[in-house]
């Protein structure tokens, strides 16, 4: 049955009060078929993916998967309009266990890489925002201090991290420098008793509002990129929210200044003395970045063959139409191809093989797949395919930053192409040759 939930909501006073007459219950408006406030049952797991599971990880996958569709479900069209970050569905966050990841100790959850992979899908499914939150909390910030932190760092920061009772971020890219993130201008330079950072930082997800930043920066001296643990209200830090996105709206990006932010010595993160220093951060992470394309398959699958099930057209569910069949069974090949390679990319970074390669083909692989998923479904779904409510228009622009964060399509592609090839492509031959 259609749920209760009034969509939309008239337009919006500058004060933020809602003017004009409010939308009707989607209920009365739409009686036909059901919005994914009420989350449909989870039925793209055709090839039995499950099998392919331990029994804990296809237990935190149920709880997981239990507590999004309960708790996320009903309320994330709303954020997602309002591009608001549900502060108030953070202890339901907390209670997934999964920040921390892989992270042993500290309270953190210790899990496999499967598990967390699996989670972080299984998050993505319902909403990629809460997926990209965690990821960048977890699999980012956390992760570095992690592999790159002093004991006392960890002691101090991951515990409470761990429970979400403060929040992180993870700032590497600048205006200047994206794709080209190495080549970073943000510095530290040495003053008595800690740092000076100075600089500037764009996108950083959670940076609004975190309590435990993670900064990358240029050491003046030296050249080479350090790393940094900032904190929340430190002079000189200012964090502005990137309005306007049409994508992931509940994340809060932000552009960060930094004039003369004073770090003591203690909260330099003694591991971060290159760039290569935090590949072994970009590894796990974009193992986590593969899963959420998959995540955002299985949940829009999962959409939409409930909706051709419940809405009828020419006197038949659409469900009946061979067209629209044709597209449901294109968008589970991919889903279980998808699973498959997203499987095979933890199974080989758990026996110590994989490669950067590896990691940016999976990383490309799944989100251009899971474009053609999220597009075929929009197709499916008619004039509610543009409509938050019903999970997929949202889905379908939650994919396009993804596609393009934690490396770009392009750049993953470049990255695997180099190890494939041997021959690195990033830079144009001609300013390659003149060292530019
Ligand atoms: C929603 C969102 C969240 C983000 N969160 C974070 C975060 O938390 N922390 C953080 O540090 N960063 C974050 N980012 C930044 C993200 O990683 C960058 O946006 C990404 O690396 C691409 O950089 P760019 O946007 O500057 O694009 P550009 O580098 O300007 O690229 C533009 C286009 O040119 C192509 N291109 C660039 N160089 C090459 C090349 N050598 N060869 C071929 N094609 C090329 C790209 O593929 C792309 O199509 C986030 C971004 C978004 C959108």
């Amino acid at each position: 049955m259609a749920g209760k939930r009034v969509a939309g909501g008239g337009g919006r006073e500058e004060d933020g009060s809602k003017v004009g007459l409010p939308a009707m219950d989607l209920a009365l408006a739409f009686p036909q078929a059901t919005p994914a406030s009420i989350f449909p049952h989870s039925v793209s797991d055709y090839y039995q993916f499950d099998d392919l599971l331990t029994t804990e990880e296809r237990s935190i996958r149920k709880k997981v998967r239990s507590i999004m569709e309960k708790e996320i479900a009903p309320i994330m069209a709303e954020y997602w309009e309002k591009a608001e970050f549900p502060f108030n569905a953070i202890p339901k966050l907390a209670s997934l266990g999964v920040a921390g990841g892989t992270i042993k100790g500290y309270g953190c959850p210790g899990l496999s890489i499967t598990a967390s992979a699996i989670t972080m899908a299984e998050i993505a499914r319902v909403d990629a925002s809460c997926s990209t939150f965690i990821l960048v909390h977890s699999s980012l910030a956390m992760v570095t201090i992690a592999l790159c932190g002093s004991e006392a760092q960890k002691q101090n920061c991951l515990p409470s991290l761990s429970q979400l009772c403060t929040v992180g971020c993870w700032a590497l890219t600048e205006p200047n420098y994206g794709s080209d993130a190495s080549s970073l201008r943000t510095t530290a330079t040495k003053v008595p008793g800690g740092w000076h950072i100075d600089g500037q930082k764009r996108w950083i997800g959670n940076s609004t509002f975190a309590d435990v930043l993670v900064v990358l920066a240029r050491n003046a001296d030296t050249k080479q990129l350090n790393g940094f643990i900032v904190r929340k209200g430190a002079p000189g830090l200012k964090a502005t929210k990137i309005e306007n996105k049409i994508g992931l709206r509940m994340v809060q990006n932000g552009d960060i200044v930094f004039n003369k932010v004073f770090v003591p010595e203690e909260d330099r993160l003694p591991g971060v003395n290159s760039f290569q220093d935090i590949s072994k951060v970009l590894a796990i992470s974009r193992i986590m970045v593969a899963w959420q394309p998959i995540g955002i398959s299985m949940g829009v699958f999962d959409m939409c063959h409930r909706y051709l099930k419940e809405r009828k057209q020419f006197g038949v569910p659409l469900a009946a139409f061979q067209l629209n069949q044709e597209k449901l069974v294109r968008m589970l090949g991919n889903i279980q191809s998808m699973l498959l390679v997203g499987w095979r990319l933890c199974k080989l970074y758990e026996s110590g093989k994989m490669t950067p390669g590896h990691a940016s083909l999976g990383k490309a692989w799944t989100s251009r797949t899971a474009r053609e998923v999220v597009s075929l479904g929009r197709e499916l779904l008619g004039g509610n395919g543009i409509l938050a409510d019903f999970l997929v228009a949202k889905a379908f622009c939650d994919l396009e930053p993804i596609y393009s964060y934690e490396g770009t399509y392009d750049i993953n592609s470049l990255v695997t192409g180099r190890e494939i090839t041997g021959v690195a492509s990033f830079k144009p031959a001609a300013l390659a040759r003149a060292r530019l």
